[in-house]
C-alpha cells in the first residue's frame, strides 16, 4: 500500500523489539514511537498494530521470495 521511498528500509541491524530476530517490519505508531518486527511477530500483532500505527513498512516479501516450484531435497 505505502510504495513510498523513503529512509525507512530496514537494515540487516534493525532486530525484531519481541524476539531479537531481524527486522522486516518497521511501525511506525501515531504517538511518533517506532516498533520493529520480525515477519512472524509482525504477523502476530497485525491487527493490533493496524489500530495505532501511522505508518507500516513492510519488508516480509523479502523473506518469502516466490518460490512455488522450490526443490524438495528434504525429507
Ligand atoms: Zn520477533
Amino acid at each position: 500500500m505505502n510504495q513510498t521511498l523513503d529512509a525507512t528500509g530496514l537494515l540487516a541491524t534493525d532486530r525484531c523489539d519481541r524476539c531479537g530476530a531481524q527486522a522486516y517490519v518497521r511501525v511506525r505508531l501515531a504517538s511518533g514511537g517506532e516498533l520493529l518486527f520480525c515477519g512472524h511477530h509482525a504477523k502476530e500483532h497485525e491487527d493490533a498494530l493496524r489500530q495505532v500505527a501511522a505508518d507500516i513498512h513492510d519488508e516480509t516479501e523479502r523473506l518469502a521470495p516466490a518460490s512455488a516450484s522450490a526443490p524438495s531435497d528434504e525429507r
